[in-house]
């Protein structure tokens, strides 16, 4: 028999108030709304007002009945660079949040909501206060973390490279290899390791993050993970150490694609992105020949120097092929104005948007391979898409990103540290011509195992049934 509304589980889920877990985090909320879960989605104001201004979220979500979007203060004022100084993201959201979140579940509109309380909290893992609370408030938590695993357990790998005296490094060489990390097989560098492992303090507020994140983890009931075990399956083994309930469920974009066609309910999704997308760099792509054009784009955070954005501009030219490039207004440091030489010169080769419906260019046949900065989400899009990538990784997890994808998986090329456009000739070169059929064979293969991992009996198939059962029994 279908069960009552007032019976349903009702999960509280709050993202990371950044782009990337916001959005996964949107997939997440319409796979469990599709398994008739009601849910409360939380958003600060801040990310609520670009939602507003950007997306279709209200009528994305108008045909699930029990969902339901909350918002809470970050904090910080309305102009603070939130994403560009995130360890004060972190703090203000910590001490100012905390006691919100509290009273929403407590005596707010939560708190109070008659016949629906929560009956499971889904939180970002590095927001260690939403645990405190659901501790404290007797409400059951699972974490999600929207970052490769490779990366998150690197992270929980600190404080092991910390007493073997691989960090900090003091002017050592940055190809020196690291051993502290099991499962990597001495194969990632301490030019790999996560850009703030760099500044040679391990003192660092994001190691001291870290570490407390791997301490706390035991507190909370599991940890969802946007990654499938084709991908990451000897990381995870070692992450179950840590972590034993883990719930591999991704690539999430996907797996809500899969979903929906096989229910027949959606013939396409919407966009929750917070930039307005120019879709007009689709009907560019129509005009372009198959896998003949690179798509660059550096994610939603990243930002280049004017002289990076010239050598990259100068390697694109001169390898010949053409390009489609998002740059965002913020993207280059101090200037938001595209040179107009860049402006200019472009036409003939390639095409500029400020922000792309990268699922849908991704996915394109015109589309032969990715220049990206790196970030999971763009990395999933571009795996399960079968394109191969040159990666520039910027920050935080994307330098470990960057060397699975050359070193572990053979899907392209790593291109940390260095920004001349001699050698992004090269690479651009290798990609799509030299070696595309080495890279084409490796994408092709880990695409497949991507989509098969959804269809019923595949590994994220079956985690995603085992936390929606998961789910259901914490509401008994
Ligand atoms: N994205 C997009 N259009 C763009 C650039 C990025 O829709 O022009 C989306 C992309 O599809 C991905 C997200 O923004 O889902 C970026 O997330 P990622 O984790 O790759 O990087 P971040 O922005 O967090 O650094």
């Amino acid at each position: 028999m279908e069960k009552k509304d007032s019976t349903r589980p009702h999960v509280l889920i709050f993202p990371l108030p950044l782009q990337g877990p916001v959005n996964s985090m949107f997939k997440l909320a319409e796979l469990l709304c599709l398994a008739g879960i009601h849910i409360t989605f939380l958003v600060t104001d801040f990310i609520h007002t670009r939602l507003l201004r950007y997306t279709d979220i209200h009528s994305r979500f108008n045909r699930y009945p029990g969902f339901r979007l909350e918002t809470i203060s970050d904090g910080m004022p309305e102009d603070h660079p939130r994403g560009d100084r995130i360890m004060e993201l972190f703090d203000s959201l910590k001490t100012n949040t905390k006691p919100l979140f509290k009273e929403l579940l407590t005596t707010g509109s939560l708190g109070s909501d008659k016949g629906r309380p929560i009956t499971c909290i889904i939180a970002d893992g590095i927001m260690g206060f939403t645990c405190d609370v659901a501790n404290e408030i007797g409400i059951p938590i699972i974490y999600v973390r929207t970052i490769s695993a490779c990366c998150l357990w690197v992270f929980f790998c600190l404080p092991n490279l910390i007493e073997a005296g691989e960090l900090p490094f003091n002017g050592d060489d940055l190809d020196t290899p690291i051993k502290s990390v099991p499962g990597t097989e001495n194969s990632l560098r301490i030019r790999d390791l996560p850009s703030f492992c760099r500044s040679g303090d391990i003192c660092h507020p994001s190691i001291q993050l870290y570490k407390t994140e791997r301490q706390e983890l035991r507190r909370a009931y599991g940890l969802i993970l946007n990654t499938f075990e084709d991908l990451e399956g000897p990381i995870l083994s070692q992450m179950r150490t840590v972590c034993p309930n883990l719930y591999p469920i991704g690539p999430l974009h996907t797996h809500l694609k899969t979903k929906l066609a096989a229910e027949s309910t959606s013939p396409a999704i919407s966009s929750n992105s917070l930039w307005k997308e120019d879709k007009s760099c689709i009907t560019w792509l129509d005009s372009q020949p198959p896998k003949s054009v690179i798509y660059v784009s550096f994610g939603s955070l990243a930002i280049m120097t004017r002289d990076q954005l010239m050598e990259f501009w100068h390697g694109l030219v001169n390898s010949g092929c053409k390009f489609l490039w998002v740059i965002r207004p913020d993207s280059v440091a101090g200037d938001s104005q595209i040179p107009a030489e860049v402006a200019e010169g472009t036409k003939e080769r390639g095409y500029i948007v400020g922000w792309a419906p990268q699922e849908e260019v991704l996915a394109h046949p015109s589309v032969g391979g990715f220049l990206t900065h790196s970030g999971w989400n763009s990395t999933l899009e571009s795996v399960i898409e079968g394109k191969p990538m040159i990666c520039w990784p910027y920050f935080m997890d994307q330098q470990v990103n960057s060397r699975f994808v050359e070193e572990f998986w053979k899907l392209g090329l790593d291109m940390k540290d260095t920004c001349d456009r001699v050698i992004f000739e090269k690479m651009v070169k290798d990609l799509m011509v030299e070696r595309r059929d080495e890279f084409m064979k490796s994408a092709d293969q880990m695409a497949r195992l991507g989509k098969k991992c959804l269809s019923e009996g595949g590994s994220s198939y079956c985690n995603l049934d085992r936390l929606i059962e998961d789910i259901k029994l914490m509401g008994v």
